[in-house]
């Protein structure tokens, strides 16, 4: 309407602040129309257990084929996506698309293996959470050891009692609670014990900065140490040389992913992985 008016007009209206206020609500609505229209897809990244070389399991990724922006990263729309309050529904719509994955994966594949999703703290804190999740599970006939859900150490913080009820209702069902990003972020260790967990996630930058001797690696290594001293699994991300396999391995990493491995592919590649 101002604009028609004439650009002086518009320019007076056109303060910073109004000009987010529309860039946020376009987002808004973009978010609503992704979310009808599937142009969020998931890829899927190989979790290797560094014994056997199997496949023990998937990281599902989302990723945004925008039909006029192209492909958008997570990290570029997550964040705000966060602030806006819309990660509730595009996490519930994520665990959705992963568990009707499964569902179809299960039956193709022997073995066992896990789909893992990221969640949002806002949505991991939300009351509901679990019981949502869990029902999902139910409807479409899937047992919950196939399901993880990845948590940062930040969604333990902001709410402490409701994270505990989501992790305890969620473990007691079957669902593993990994914690992703270890290391980074708030590394309080005191809330470790507090909480309990399946798995934590060695994040990549340690990852990054493996040395090539053994023991020129203390804090990978007091890591993986301090994980097992918790009766927890262990996760590297972000392996891209076989170096850093090898040492991971060594000392007495779980399982691993990374690009050394393989990238997040989309799901018809990821079951042709999975054979
Ligand atoms: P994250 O959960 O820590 O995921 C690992 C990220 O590292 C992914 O980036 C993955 O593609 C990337 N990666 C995997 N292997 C390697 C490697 O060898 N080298 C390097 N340099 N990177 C590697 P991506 O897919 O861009 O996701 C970024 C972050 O966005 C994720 O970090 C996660 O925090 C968030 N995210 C992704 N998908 C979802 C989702 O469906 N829901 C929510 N709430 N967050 C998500
Ligand atoms: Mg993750
Ligand atoms: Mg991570
Ligand atoms: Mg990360």
């Amino acid at each position: 309407q101002a604009k028609q008016d004439g650009r002086g007009i518009w320019r007076l209206f056109c303060t910073e602040m109004d000009l987010e206020t529309t860039k946020n609500y376009q987002l808004e609505q973009e978010v609503k129309t992704a979310l009808q229209q599937q142009q969020f897809i998931l890829h899927y990244q190989p979790i290797i257990d560094l014994a056997t070389e199997n496949t023990a399991g998937f990281e599902a990724l989302i990723r945004w084929q925008h039909p006029s922006r192209g492909f958008i990263a997570p990290n570029d729309f997550i964040p705000l996506a966060e602030e806006l309050g819309l990660m509730s529904q595009i996490d519930l719509y994520v665990v959705r698309t992963a568990v009707e994955q499964i569902q179809r994966w299960r039956f193709d594949y022997a073995t066992e293996f896990y789909v893992s999703v990221n969640i949002s703290g806002r949505s991991f804190s939300e009351i509901d959470f679990a019981d949502k999740v869990l029902e999902l599970l139910r409807t479409l006939g899937v047992p919950a050891s196939y399901l993880a859900i990845e948590i940062t150490e930040r969604a333990l913080i902001d709410k402490i009692g409701q994270a505990k009820i989501s992790i305890n209702n969620l473990r007691d069902a079957g669902v593993k609670v990994l914690l992703d990003d270890f290391g980074t972020g708030y590394s309080s260790l005191s809330y470790l014990h507090e909480f309990q967990l399946d798995v934590l996630k060695i994040d990549r930058t340690f990852i990054a900065g493996i040395r090539p001797r053994i023991q020129e690696n203390p804090v990978v290594n007091t890591i993986i140490t301090l994980a097992k001293t918790l009766h927890l699994k262990v996760i590297a991300e972000g392996i891209e040389t076989s170096l850093q396999r090898k040492l991971l391995t060594e000392l007495g990493c779980d399982a691993g992913q990374g690009y050394w491995f393989a990238k997040p592919m989309p799901a018809r590649e990821a079951v042709e992985w999975l054979k």
